[in-house]
Formats: C-alpha cells, structure tokens, sequence
C-alpha cells in the first residue's frame, strides 16, 4: 500500500482547477452526529498532502470514483420528497434543504455514555467514495 496525493486521487475536489493547490476530500461519508440537523463539510486538504486510502485517477481501473448523493442508495428523507424542514437551518439557504437529505452510509458507533444519534444532512450535489449507486429497478431507493 503506498499514498496517493490529493492533487492525483479521484476523490479529491479543488477549489480552483487551474491552480490544483487546495480542495477537498470526499473519500469517506460523514458519520452521525450527536447535534439534531448537522451538515456536513468535507474536510479541506493540500494538493501535496497524501494518505493510504487514495486511489490515484490513472490507476483507477475498477472506475472508482464518487457517487453523488443524489444517486445514492444511503441518502434517504424521512417523509416524502419534499426536502428536509430542519429545527435549525444554520447558515444554509432554505433551497439547501430543499435539495439536502440525510447521509445514512454510517452506523454510530458505540460510546461510553448515552447518547443520541442523528444522521447529517448532505446536499444533492454532494457525493463521496463511500456511496453506492441506487439499482436501475429502483431498489434501495428511499
Ligand atoms: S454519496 Fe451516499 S454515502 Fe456518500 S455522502 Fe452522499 S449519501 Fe452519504
């Protein structure tokens, strides 16, 4: 296993294409939260920074690649297909939650006291590595 730099993983985004210096990572989905109606944002890196969990484009012979939420069979709404009504909408539009549901790719994990979890609100547009592509019959949909 060798690393990968962002400036060279299918998972990474950046900011500016012209000038590969800094983006962000979409390798992973987020994990629950304990807060109600979090949101996520996905970590920013340096294009020379680098880890083992990369997949450099070039050798990206299984078409690994990021799914968007969108398509995605772990992004679900509660009731109906109206977007989210968040209790605290933060510093997003209301058109935010409107195309934004939640990111179910990961089970909490257990903690040493009680605890509440809540999944986080992801955008339409958004994706990662971890997603995986709803099937042409409509199963997984939610
Ligand atoms: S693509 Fe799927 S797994 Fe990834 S953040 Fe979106 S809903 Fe979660």
């Amino acid at each position: 296993m060798s690393l990968v730099t962002c400036r060279s993983c299918v998972f990474w985004k950046s900011f500016d294409p012209r000038a590969q210096l800094s983006g962000t990572c979409h390798r992973h989905a987020p994990m629950p939260s304990h807060l109600v109606d979090d949101t996520s944002y996905w970590p920013e890196t340096l294009a020379d920074d680098a880890c083992a969990e990369g997949v450099a484009a070039a050798s990206n012979l299984e078409q690994t690649a990021i799914t968007l939420c969108r398509d995605c069979m772990f992004w679900f709404r509660r009731a109906g297909q109206h977007g989210l009504i968040p209790e605290h909408r933060g510093d997003l539009s209301r058109a935010w939650w409107q195309d934004a549901a939640y990111c179910a790719r990961h089970a909490p994990m257990p903690e040493s006291h009680v605890s509440r979890s809540h999944w986080r609100a992801t955008h339409a547009a958004d994706g990662c590595g971890d997603g995986k592509p709803k099937r042409p019959d409509g199963a997984g949909d939610n």
